[in-house]
């Protein structure tokens, strides 16, 4: 009996093995078939050339009218072009320059950076003496403890700079209508990771007052009443921290990622309902344009939300899994039913490996179309969904449809994947099977390269969502540069999400979007236009969808919504729009130039200002000038006027009452 068990096991196991064998190779037989509908297909024959890196002058931002605040440039070098596409992002009108008398003709100047020993000299600290009398505002990026004329000039006296600070705390929140904690407070720095310090310079206050403090005490933001006139320093190089959060290099200042650090493993559960919003890049902006708004009597700003909404509501469902392909359409309906444009990420996955089937098969072709036909967006998920995107070579622009094999190994390993191969044809399927133009990319994993911006530009791509809002610290979207460097901007815009369902350590403990938590950063979101990016996945209708429609219901009154591909042309074309004030027989004429169309675009205006109704151009483009309905609208106390479609250049003509 021994013998024969011991006879029968090797039988057995030989057996097993050989099952095994045959299951497996059915699988990868089916995985190489490729849907009847790919059959004889190949392409795209175009081959992708990458553009030069090609650094961006400051000229380009050297035009338009003193009613702009403008940036006097100390050093081309540092970090200008984050900084002034940041200016762009909270819809500051500026321009640069590098002559300080050309800088002083206007009324807000920041000084950017002030960190060069030189960067002003005794007889511009004279002029700016005179400038900050007159009731100019003067803004010093950075501080300078060299320069004892400008420490005298600003009123402290500058602290070397350091790397020891990790946040900033405002000392009068109302002022800027700082409301939640994470807008009182400014994250600079992670104690538990030293390296993750960001450099902060203190000021001690002489003859100044603190605008905000580090937890050490010493002023971090500081100003001074000079004549009419005051002069703020800021202790840190606000280009270089935003250039942070725009590269997606700013993930270790994060409070919801710390806190994540934090919190050890076993204890998940406590950690589920992490409040996700991280507005530090945020907080700056909304701090700028107010000191902007106080300094400049004709300050204009454009609304980040189109049509005055209070926020901006993007919903989108990565495919990503085959059984999303289950739900998609219920989703789907339901959307066209309220409304509303949403956009769906394809994985155009033609292979099967160790993450999934090869399920973009000719019934996911035919849901896609079907999702098409209902007017929502398809954008591109990759091919592969490699974790390791991020590290995938560049690849050779030539990668066509069917050699190219990216194979994901186990979860982290995806051999003969490369960027290209993933953009290009993954953009090429989705569009040849749905007559769709795919301008939209979501890297899987948002694992997301630095090579992306580039790659997706040569590849026809306008929008990128692959960044989490906290790691990025902002809820506002952002022009992409070369490598996610600081020099050559690209025309490709990011959009961080805000919140993904699945995302880890969550997914397997089921995490679903916590309903009231989401409308707490949504209200802290209306107070200042950001944007709520979430991302679900239709792996189930049920409970996810009734989350979805719950949002729907409760925002549809106060959000904007939109698909990326729709928020993203807006905010593109609003990008371009020049914003310039002349003062012309004691009425304020406003020329606007918007080289792409737009609708919706909101101006804020100050207080006093009302549209000169004889003008008839006015009339054309105008929508509404609704004093005293903005609070439930944008909740801002200004005098905001929305505009109809319009491109080109044009002129409104405004009145000044007398201020109320
Ligand atoms: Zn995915």
């Amino acid at each position: 009996m021994k013998k024969l068990t011991e006879n029968i096991i090797p039988i057995l196991i030989i057996l097993s093995v050989l099952m095994a064998i045959a299951v497996v190779a059915t699988q990868y037989n089916e995985g190489d078939k490729k849907p009847s509908k790919l059959d004889n297909l190949s392409g795209p024959s175009v081959e992708t050339i990458l553009p030069k890196l090609k650094p961006t002058p400051w000229q380009n931002f050297h035009e338009g009218n003193k009613n702009r605040l403008s940036i006097l440039l100390t050093d081309p070098s540092a970090y200008w072009l984050d900084f002034a596409h940041a200016l762009k992002t909270i819809g500051i009108p500026f321009s640069i320059t590098t002559d300080i008398n050309e800088a002083l003709q206007h009324q807000v100047v920041i000084i950017y950076p002030l960190n060069v020993r030189d960067s002003v000299n005794s007889y511009e600290i004279e002029l700016l003496t005179h400038f900050t009398l007159g009731g100019g505002t003067v803004v010093g990026i950075h501080g300078a403890d060299k320069n004892v004329g400008l420490d005298q000039l600003f009123g402290v006296k500058s602290l070397p700079l350091q790397m020891k600070h990790t946040k900033i705390v405002f000392q009068n929140p109302e002022r800027f209508n700082f409301t939640n904690v994470r807008e009182r407070e400014i994250s600079i720095g992670n104690k538990g990771m030293k390296n993750y310090i960001f450099p902060s310079r203190g000021f001690n206050l002489l003859e100044s007052t603190a605008i905000a403090v580090y937890e050490d005490g010493d002023a971090a933001i500081t100003e001074r009443r000079l004549g009419k006139g005051r002069l703020i320093a800021v202790g840190l190089d606000l280009g270089q921290y935003i250039h942070k959060g725009y590269s997606g290099r700013s993930r270790e200042f994060s409070r919801p990622f710390m806190e994540r650090q934090d919190v050890a493993e076993t204890k998940l559960e406590d950690y589920i309902d992490l409040n996700v919003y991280e507005p530090s890049i945020d907080n700056f902006l909304r701090f700028m344009k107010h000191i902007y708004q106080e300094g400049e009597s004709d300050a204009i700003c454009l609304r980040t939300v189109p049509f005055d909404r209070a926020l901006t509501v993007i919903l989108s469902h990565d495919m990503c899994f085959s059984s999303a392909y289950d739900f998609a359409l219920d989703f789907a309906k339901f959307e066209k039913e309220a409304g509303i444009t949403t956009t769906y990420f394809v994985q155009t996955k033609y292979i099967l490996d160790y993450l999934d089937y090869a399920f973009f098969n000719e019934q996911a072709i035919k849901i896609l179309n079907q999702i098409k036909d209902l007017g929502l967006e398809l954008g591109s998920h990759s091919v592969s969904h490699g974790q390791e995107f991020k590290g995938f070579r560049m690849g050779t622009g030539k990668e066509e449809f069917p050699e190219y094999n990216p194979y994901n190994v186990d979860k982290n390993i995806t051999i003969d994947g490369s960027i290209l191969g993933e953009l290009r044809i993954s953009k090429f399927l989705i569009e040849k099977f749905t007559k769709n133009t795919v301008v939209s990319f979501r890297a899987g994993f948002l694992s997301d390269p630095l090579q992306l911006p580039e790659a997706l530009n040569a590849t026809g791509y306008l929008y990128d969502s692959s960044v989490l809002a906290y790691s990025s610290l902002t809820h506002l979207p952002f022009q992409l540069n070369y490598n996610n460097g600081a020099t050559a901007e690209l025309n490709i815009f990011e959009f961080p999400i805000t919140d993904d369902e699945e995302e880890r350590p969550y997914q397997h403990l089921g995490r679903r979007f916590n309903f009231s938590k989401l409308l707490n950063i949504s209200k802290n979101l209306e107070n200042y236009g950001g944007v709520l990016f979430l991302l679900i996945h239709p792996t189930m209708a049920g409970e996810k969808l009734e989350f979805e429609k719950e949002l729907v219901t409760t925002l549809k009154d106060t959000a904007w919504f939109g698909s990326l591909k729709m928020f993203g042309a807006w905010w593109a074309a609003r990008n371009q729009v020049e914003v310039d004030v002349v003062t012309e027989n004691g009425k304020k004429i406003v020329y606007l130039n918007a080289p792409v169309p737009i609708s919706g675009l909101t101006l804020q205006l100050p207080n006093h200002w009302m549209l000169d109704k004889d003008s008839n151009e006015v009339n054309n483009i105008v929508m509404k000038q609704e004093k005293n309905q903005i609070q439930n609208l944008s909740k801002n106390n200004l005098n905001n006027i929305i505009l109809n479609t319009f491109s080109g250049h044009r002129k409104l003509i405004f009145i000044e009452q007398e201020p109320f």
